[in-house]
């Protein structure tokens, strides 16, 4: 696979490539390079976007066609990006830092195939559904109608551009809503080039709009736009805040994904070899920088030297290398202030008392690099166990029992999700009921699954995404009753109006 030349990206607005003067570098991470440059859109072309995202709901071009008009379309477009695939795993990596593996398995892969789930659940969701007849106080039937918002706007972060907007762009559009994104400013090239392919098989213009643009211009007035019926966002706990209090000024659903400080409950009974590379795994896929990442490995007191040598051993085996290569495990972190700003929290960890068992440093060399980092002497207290890192550090911490596991775990603002690694499935089972968190998987790690709910609880999100309920969050409830009675004579009107005839 070759590096994309540098390559200029208009925005998307109402079907057509919309530029500016201003331009911003996106930058390979594993290199430093610039691999493109991309409009940067400000407020004025998100009210632009949303206007004509407005304008496209309204004519009824979208929401007018049926569930299964609009899944016909959607699995088009699935079609046609997976054609284009390559292409799509370069722009996203190129931008990202992902590895070829998993740009290709879980970047690309999940987003397309996961968009397809969403062209199912058009089909199969009910659109109406019929409440019981009443008979009190007069003969009657409603019907529950779920209907499309309007216009929804989508606020997306850098690690997993494509699959994170196309978590909010699938079920709007299944759901017969327009969207307008706002990507994260590293990462703009494969949403604009989806949205491409998506009118390019017939999704009408002015359906999805995309603005990349700075968080606190673009994206805050895409989050208090008042044409705007829906925000979707994922990111920061910190800017998640402010999305809540920018849409509350016109009273917005909102659904949020936000940041975690998962465990990875080691029990004393796990397989010890699988448990080794399942927190490994659930630690440094993507350097460390997924929501849901297993960060901090809780391990009992009287196995923690062993496990921690065994950890070691496994993830020296980690090979850091060119991006593109498919025999490298783990690429670069995002940029320049977020290879300082871990390094930092290394540092202060030590500073609290924890040891480096492995790594610990930025690697001197073009692009972003940290090496995978293992913590260990590390207590739940310490600001380490407590804040999000995002980038390759697992913290290693002891614990007495199930009970101090459990109490450890949920020791957190965040619950997005756990593990647990362990032979008996009962005690596993157990345990899982007591932890505070949207997801825990047991003998496994980062199971993300189209097909049931994904969010946090706590300070980790609002809402759930995924899941047979996704369209949920995209409709609006509507119930419509109808009069059966046929007369007068046995409604309450009584209570406020003398019967006519007395
Ligand atoms: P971020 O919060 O800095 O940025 C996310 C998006 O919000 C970007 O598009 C950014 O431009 C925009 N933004 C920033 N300030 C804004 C403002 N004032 N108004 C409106 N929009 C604004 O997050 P990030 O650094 O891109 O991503 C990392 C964070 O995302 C981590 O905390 C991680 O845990 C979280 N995350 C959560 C999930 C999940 O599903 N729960 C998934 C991935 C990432």
């Amino acid at each position: 696979m070759t590096s994309v030349d540098i390559k200029h990206f208009p925005m998307r607005i109402g079907g057509r490539e919309v530029d500016t003067e201003r331009r911003r570098n996106v930058v390979d991470p594993s290199t430093g390079e610039t691999v493109a440059t991309v409009a940067h859109g400000d407020a004025g072309h998100v009210d632009a976007a949303v206007s004509a995202a407005r304008a496209a709901f309204d004519s009824g071009v979208w929401r007018h066609r049926t569930p299964q008009e609009r899944a016909a379309v959607m699995r088009r477009i699935v079609a046609a990006a997976n054609d284009v695939a390559d292409e799509l795993i370069e722009l996203e990596l190129s931008a990202n830092g992902a590895t070829v593996r998993q740009a290709t398995g879980f970047h690309i892969g999940y987003a397309l195939a996961h968009f397809s789930y969403f062209a199912d659940l058009a089909e199969t969701y009910a659109w109406q559904r019929p409440a019981p007849i009443t008979t009190f106080p007069a003969l009657g039937q409603a019907v529950v109608h779920r209907e499309p918002i309007g216009v929804v706007g989508a606020i997306a972060p850098w690690n997993f551009p494509l699959l994170l907007t196309l978590w909010k762009v699938g079920p709007a559009l299944a759901a017969g809503n327009s969207v307008v994104v706002k990507p994260d400013e590293h990462t703009p090239l494969s949403i604009l080039a989806f949205a491409r392919i998506a009118e390019e098989n017939g999704l009408p213009p002015g359906v999805l709009n995309v603005v990349p643009g700075d968080g606190p211009d673009a994206g805050a007035r895409l989050a208090s736009h008042p044409d705007v019926g829906k925000i979707a966002f994922t990111g920061s706990t910190a800017v998640g805040r402010e999305i809540m209090r920018l849409a509350a000024g016109t009273v917005k659903q909102v659904t949020l994904e936000l940041g975690g400080k998962g465990p990875s409950i080691v029990l004393d009974d796990a397989d010890l070899d699988l448990a080794v590379d399942g927190v490994l795994y659930g630690c440094f896929v993507y350097s460390g920088q997924v929501c849901e990442s297993g960060t901090r490995a809780l391990v009992p007191a009287h196995l923690y030297d062993d496990f921690v040598g065994r950890l070691v051993t496994r993830a020296s085996t980690i090979a850091l290398g060119p991006t593109r290569d498919w025999d490298t495990d783990m690429g670069p972190v995002i940029d320049a202030h977020q290879q300082a700003r871990i390094v930092d929290y290394i540092h202060g960890a030590v500073a609290e008392g924890a040891a480096v068992a492995l790594g610990g440093q930025a690697i001197d060399q073009p692009g972003y690099w940290v090496t995978p980092t293992i913590l260990t002497g590390v207590h739940n207290s310490m600001r380490i166990a407590q804040e999000e890192v995002f980038g390759p550090v697992l913290v290693v911490i002891a614990y007495s029992d199930d009970d101090e596991a459990v109490s450890i775990a949920n020791d957190s603002d965040y619950g997005l999700a756990a593990s647990i690694w362990s032979s008996d499935n009962s005690r596993s089972l157990d345990l899982a009921a007591r932890i505070d968190s949207g997801s825990v998987w047991i003998n496994d790690a980062h199971q993300i699954n189209c097909q049931v709910p994904f969010g946090g609880f706590k300070q980790s999100g609002v809402g759930r995404e995924l899941g047979p309920d996704a369209l949920d969050a995209y409709t609006e409830v509507k119930t419509v009753h109808l009069d059966l009675s046929g007369g007068r004579d046995s409604k309450p009107y009584d209570i406020l109006l003398s019967h006519a005839d007395e």
